[in-house]
């Protein structure tokens, strides 16, 4: 259990002197019982309370690092057990396995095609970040090889076995490149403790029960590593019980044993369920979600999950406000307006591309708010539009005067008319309309 308030308050120099931009001794140690100040913001606290105060002030859930340099992924050191109270901050990993037992033909088109899972979304690149080297085979050389290869490719690496020498082996490959050793086991914490502490590499803890995954992580602690990740794979509705006790402990009871971020292993065998199981356990906790799966169709919508929940809720994701071109626009091309939220433009922008007539968008300034909302709030009026049409001088760019808009503001286009003394065309309501609505219409 952590410290209260008052147990850290009596460690404090209690002058009031506000010098930690609190009011009080007592408002600084309550900011810093619910980790929402830090320790170092008073300059006059002895060694001795820091000493004691360290672990108050350390966050419930650690952070890890896997990979090493540049390339890294972080992740825990989560505060929340809901978005809507505060963003979430270390975007999961997503791992995809490569089992030893492969051929080497086999081996090397397995990993050549988790490498190519790259997508862009809404103008974001998104990927699987690790490759989980799983040691099927049961051999220490087999298991070496595939992590070489694995390696290679420079994305992040899990390395799965039970076989505390098959790790070693794997290790003396790719320890440099720091990976997530998995697994320490009743049966091999001690072996596996000492191969993850000399390669400093983070390891990570599988049990039963949650108990004793608690009981294994200090055991695992005690031996020197400190960078722990928990294994709560289990059923749907088992992880997802799991996952949740052990956010809650962390963040509610400030229950250290389990304060470390978890991994998932996807285990139905559906394709379909899988990607099912993975999003839920990317949107409910998991550190690092691992799947058997590799195709685009499966591994967008994880990635997608992840890319939806870590965003910050209440800062809508926008593009610049700006004058696109899509297509070999020229001076004849239609010009249309949408809004600077970014799922909005994004749309257009794919079904203008759709459409194969060169367009310009105009991207206008709505504090990253949709057509309908930007409206309704006033973020999207005559003047907005002719003022986003003045910064790009939109004058200079076409020949003609005509703007298309978003069906759904039809309702704007009179004042709009009189505003800019442009014609305005009312355009669909529905972007997947934008192609038809070119081709009929425009040209
Ligand atoms: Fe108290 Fe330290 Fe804050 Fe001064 S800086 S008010 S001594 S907690």
């Amino acid at each position: 259990m952590g410290l209260t308030g008052l147990d850290i308050f009596k460690l404090l120099p209690k002058t009031n002197c506000k010098k930690c931009g609190q009011p009080t001794c007592l408002a600084f140690a309550m900011m810093l019982a619910q980790k929402k100040i830090e320790l170092d913001k008073c300059p006059d606290i002895t060694e001795e309370a820091k000493e004691k105060l360290a672990g108050a002030a350390a966050p419930p859930i650690r952070l890890v690092d896997i990979g090493a340099d540049e390339k890294k992924l972080s992740i825990g050191q989560e505060t929340q057990l809901f978005r809507h109270d505060e963003k979430f901050h270390h975007p999961c990993g997503v791992a995809v396995t490569l089992s030893d037992d492969l051929d080497e033909g086999a081996l090397k088109e397995r990993i050549d095609t988790i490498k190519n899972l790259k997508f862009t979304r809404v103008g974001t690149d998104i990927a699987v970040d690790m490759i989980a080297v799983m040691n099927k085979s049961g051999k220490a050389d087999a298991f070496a090889k595939a992590a070489k290869a694995a390696g290679e490719t420079g994305l992040l690496l899990l390395l799965s076995s039970e076989n505390a020498a098959a790790m070693k082996a794997a290790v003396a490959e790719v320890g440099a490149q720091r990976p997530l050793l998995h697994v320490a086991t009743a049966g091999n914490v001690d072996d596996m403790a000492k191969v993850a502490k000399d390669a400093k590499c983070p390891l990570a803890v599988k049990a039963g029960s949650l108990e004793e995954i608690a009981e294994l992580a200090e055991k695992v602690k005690a031996a020197g590593v400190e960078n722990i990740v928990i294994d709560l794979s289990a059923d749907l509705k088992t992880a997802l019980q799991s996952l949740t006790k052990t956010r809650r402990a962390a963040l509610k009871k400030t229950f250290r044993a389990l304060g470390h971020p978890p991994v998932t292993f996807v285990q139905d065998p559906d394709p379909f369920q899988q990607v099912l199981e993975a999003a839920t356990f990317v949107l409910k906790y998991s550190g690092i979600v691992v799947v058997d799966v590799t195709e685009p169709y499966q591994i967008i919508p994880i990635l997608t999950a992840r890319m939806n929940i870590y965003t910050d809720p209440q800062k809508p994701i926008q593009v610049e406000c700006k004058l696109y071109a899509v297509g070999d626009v020229n001076e004849n091309s239609p010009v249309m307006f949408t809004t600077n939220f970014s799922l909005t433009y994004f749309s257009v922008e794919s079904d203008v591309e759709a459409s194969r007539v060169p367009t310009y968008i105009l991207a206008v300034d709505t504090e990253g708010t949709s057509v309908l909302t930007a409206y309704s709030g006033d973020k999207l009026n005559e003047k907005v539009v002719h003022k986003a049409m003045q910064n790009v001088k939109l004058e200079e760019v076409v020949k003609h005067r005509k703007l298309i808009i978003p069906g759904h503001v039809a309702v704007m286009s009179g004042k709009l008319e009189e505003e800019t003394g442009w014609e305005i065309l009312v355009g669909p309501k529905e972007s997947a309309v934008i192609p038809t609505y070119l081709k009929q219409i425009w040209t």
